[in-house]
């Protein structure tokens, strides 16, 4: 059955709710078999998105939660945390590249030109396009407001020079969100949306420690941009950067702390001798952040802006990550040391958890210093 039959007459309330929306996703996906094909590689997963995305979006499920004015059709967005949810319990699609969704569209409904928002947003939510997120540099990581790719007004165009990188999946990538720098201080940061073919940009992949390359160094040399894909207006680059963060630790969460109990599960089909003790704390601390997520959820739902408490959903999450994984390696003996297995590449990324979307340190420094207003160390 198509989402189409969920709607219910007020224009206003065209969405199902949220269990008739899971019900309704579950048959559908019994009926279309999108399950991924044997091939692992990085080439395999980013094409198996795309045709993921493609076929949700045609059969409507991709556009709930999204306004209407850029492809969506309305409703909320815990319609989304349901779909990624689905998602990623049936390993359907790699969860950390699944969700880059979720930060890159919201950031350009609410930044872009509401011509090129629509133009655009269909084009990733349909899975037509990949795009990337252009923050990090060699030396603005953690700082990110030290930031130094320049970008000079030229008439109606901007200039960019300098360099990016850990910018996940940018050799895939149709456009970027771009972070420049335009002026001194955080006021000086302006963001772009950038077209990946234009001249003047190289991408050069990086393999990680599990092997594969997904991420890539991004060097500029004088990339003109049209100035109407500013993001915003000039100066506005550090309150997108800040009003991404929350969206990157939302729904983001919700659907890979489902893709962390599909493994859980995974763990206790392959283990010979169980050590209930350890899977328990690693269940526990798992159901933790599944907890801690919800109430993020349901803040979102209530439109409560999310703000710096979400450093604590960021530090469970990678605590439990990596804490199952640790599991996973004592549980399944050799299994990450000896062999090329899944869970072995799995280990590995896990330990990036702690880096990616704000390193532990900095979101522990952030706890203290804002929540429990301990000062400055
Ligand atoms: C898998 C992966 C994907 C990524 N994808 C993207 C992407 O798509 N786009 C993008 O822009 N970036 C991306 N990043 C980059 C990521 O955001 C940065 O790696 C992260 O913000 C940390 O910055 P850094 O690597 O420069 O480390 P640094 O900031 O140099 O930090 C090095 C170490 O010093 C510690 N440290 C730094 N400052 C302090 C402090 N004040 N107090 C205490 N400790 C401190 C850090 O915690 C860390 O342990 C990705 C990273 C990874 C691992």
């Amino acid at each position: 059955m198509s989402a189409a039959h969920l709607e219910v007459g007020d224009p206003d309330t065209r969405y199902p709710d949220v269990a008739s929306f899971r019900s309704e996703l579950r048959t559908w996906l019994a009926d279309h078999d999108l399950s991924p094909g044997p091939d692992h590689s990085l080439d395999a997963q980013v094409a198996q998105l795309a045709r993921v995305r493609r076929a949700l979006y045609d059969a409507d499920w991709m556009r709930y939660g999204w306004p209407a004015e850029v492809g969506g059709l309305g409703g909320p967005a815990v319609l989304r945390a349901v779909l990624g949810e689905e998602v990623a319990t049936r390993g359907l699609a790699e969860p950390g590249i699944y969700s880059m969704i979720e930060v890159l569209a919201p950031t350009m409904i609410s930044y872009a030109r509401p011509a090129l928002a629509a133009e655009m947003l269909p084009l990733l939510l349909s899975g037509r396009e990949q795009w990337c997120q252009g923050f990090s540099e060699p030396g603005s990581g953690s700082d990110l407001a030290s930031l130094t790719t320049r970008a000079v007004r030229q008439g109606d165009t901007w200039v960019v020079t300098g360099q990016k990188v850990w910018t996940s999946l940018a050799q895939y990538s149709a456009r970027c969100v771009l972070l420049t720098r335009t002026a001194p201080g955080h006021a000086g940061i302006t963001a772009f949306f950038l077209d990946m073919d234009t001249p003047g940009i190289t991408v050069r992949p990086l393999p990680m420690m599990h092997g594969v390359e997904e991420f890539a160094e991004v060097f500029f040399d004088e990339v003109v941009i049209p100035g109407d894909r500013l993001l915003g207006q000039p100066g506005d680059g550090w309150k997108l950067a800040m009003d991404l963060l929350p969206h990157e630790r939302s729904t983001c969460f919700w659907h890979r702390i489902a893709y962390l109990f599909s493994r859980f599960d995974g763990l206790l089909e392959e283990m010979t001798e169980p050590d209930d003790a350890e899977l328990g704390a690693a269940y526990l601390a798992l159901h933790t952040i599944r907890c801690r997520s919800h109430a993020t959820q349901e803040r979102l739902a209530a439109g409560i802006p999310l703000g710096p408490e979400t450093s604590i959903d960021k530090v469970l999450l990678a605590t439990a990550e990596q804490q199952l994984f640790d599991t996973v390696r004592d549980l399944l003996p050799g299994e990450i040391e000896l062999t090329d297995s899944h869970w072995r590449s799995e280990f590995l990324y896990s330990r990036a958890a702690t880096i990616y979307g704000g390193t532990a340190e900095i979101q522990r420094n952030i706890i203290a210093r804002r929540l429990l207003d301990l000062g400055r160390e």
